[in-house]
């Protein structure tokens, strides 16, 4: 995957849904964040807040460029999560989103149709999501905030928010908000995407001779001789939290999620660094440089966050307009160093036997968990009527996939089996 996607300027196709997103989030989110914590309810797994947008604005909203409706689901949950689970720090986290109307769009990356979106300093995605994976994760919302709870180092997709953007002519878009696994401040040199099977799990390799970047697939993973190099300590904490999130998933009956693994080699740095793009973007009044360390959310009115809520909710009209430059940091912004598995320049460094560092970092996590068992069934079943000589998707139960998922993952390890072995069904 390319660390920089297309920039979304206001001559592209989807400006107007990104400037709708982005400015649901604005509102919503600061909305929520400027009250005052409180623990959370039952009724906040089910509560939803809508907004409705137009040009001319009432005491609710402020004028918006567009018409359109937006929900923010569960905001007291979400909130919960990022601030008390994902140690986020609330007003960065709006700043990083909204401060400037800029994303890139990576496009469709997978078959499902999502796009994905990266905010300005690729700390977060957006990526859209079906209508059922939408319906799904709240039916498992308070299941995952248990785990989250119970399990502060999960691999597991952090959400960070759902919303739902209703344009003009009824077309209504799902998406979440979740962290970018892949750090802004080191080139990613590998990727692979890894399921534990091997149908159809093979990027091909001239393809990927002339696209560094590509998302490369069990087979390549195996032919490529890789494994995960890391020491006693370290399989043995990832192994542990690999077993009980792949325990949750299948608890709640999902399958084709996939561990995420980037390999950044320090040896090779970031030579190939091609961080930077140019265009013009207009940016909402606010503040935009990090101040947020020193703005803990206290809720007091006279906190800077406070204050940059309130710019952010007068802002209705943003106007300066001018040309932005991309620049990624060169260092890590020291937010994951709470996690044991993100707490190396936001990832997980090899080690060797003796548990003595090595010139690898693995960005890992496991991603798109939101597929429930029936879905994918309905959607085999449309694939084999429409073209019945198509490779086959065979998809095997939520039980069977973790067990075969967390087999793998064991085995890709030093010290493991190898994937091959694993794999020579
Ligand atoms: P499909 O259902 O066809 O697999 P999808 O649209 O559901 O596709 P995902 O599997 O979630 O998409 O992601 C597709 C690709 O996007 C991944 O292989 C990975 O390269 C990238 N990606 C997804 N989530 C993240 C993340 N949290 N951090 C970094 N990269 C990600
Ligand atoms: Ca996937
Ligand atoms: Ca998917």
């Amino acid at each position: 995957m390319p660390l920089v996607g297309n920039l979304i300027g206001e001559d592209h196709v989807n400006y107007v849904l990104m400037y709708n997103m982005l400015t649901g989030i604005r509102i919503g989110v600061s909305r929520c964040q400027a009250k005052i914590k409180r623990p959370l309810t039952d009724e906040d797994f089910t509560a939803r807040h809508k907004f409705s947008f137009d040009i001319v604005g009432n005491e609710l909203t402020p004028s918006a460029k567009y018409d359109f409706k937006f929900k923010d689901y569960a905001p007291w949950v979400f909130r919960t999560l990022r601030e008390d689970f994902f140690h986020l720090d609330p007003a960065d986290y709006l700043l990083s989103l909204t401060a400037k109307y800029i994303l890139s769009e990576l496009g469709s990356p997978g078959k499902s149709g999502s796009f994905f979106y990266f905010s300005r300093d690729y700390r977060f995605i957006i990526k859209t999501i079906r209508h059922s994976e939408h319906k799904f994760l709240l039916s498992i919302l308070k299941d995952y905030h248990a785990h989250v709870q119970a399990n502060p180092h999960t691999l597991l997709s952090r959400f960070y928010g759902l919303h739902r953007v209703k344009l003009p002519r009824g077309r209504k878009i799902h998406f979440v908000i979740m962290n970018n696994l892949f750090p802004p401040h080191k080139d990613i040199h590998e990727t692979f995407d890894l399921k534990g099977s091997t149908v159809g799990r093979e990027y091909p390799e001239e393809k990927a001779a002339k696209n560094p970047g590509a998302v490369l697939k069990d087979l390549n993973w195996i032919n490529r001789g890789r494994t995960l190099e890391l020491g006693p300590e370290k399989r043995a904490l990832l192994t542990e939290q690999l077993r009980r999130d792949a325990e949750f998933l299948k608890k709640i009956n999902v399958m084709d999620y996939s561990l995420l693994v980037g390999i950044h080699n320090m040896q090779r740095g970031n030579r190939d660094n091609v961080r930077k793009n140019t265009l013009k973007v207009f940016s909402p009044d606010l503040p935009e440089t990090r101040r947020s360390r020193a703005m803990q959310a206290k809720g007091g009115s006279k906190s800077p966050e406070a204050i940059a809520i309130r710019r952010a909710m007068r802002s209705s009209d943003p106007k300066r307009l001018g040309k932005h430059t991309i620049r990624l940091p060169e260092e890590d912004t020291g937010d994951r160093q709470q996690f044991i598995f993100y707490q190396d320049e936001g990832g997980m460094r090899a080690t060797d036997e003796n548990n003595e560092p090595q010139d690898t970092i693995y960005y890992l996590g496991v991603i798109d968990i939101l597929t429930p068992y029936s879905t994918v069934k309905k959607v085999e079943h449309l694939w084999k009527g429409l073209q019945a000589d198509r490779h086959k998707i065979s998809p095997v139960p939520p039980a069977e996939y973790s067990d075969r998922f967390f087999s793998f993952m064991k085995a890709i390890m030093r010290g493991g089996e190898g994937g091959a072995k694993f794999v020579s069904e």
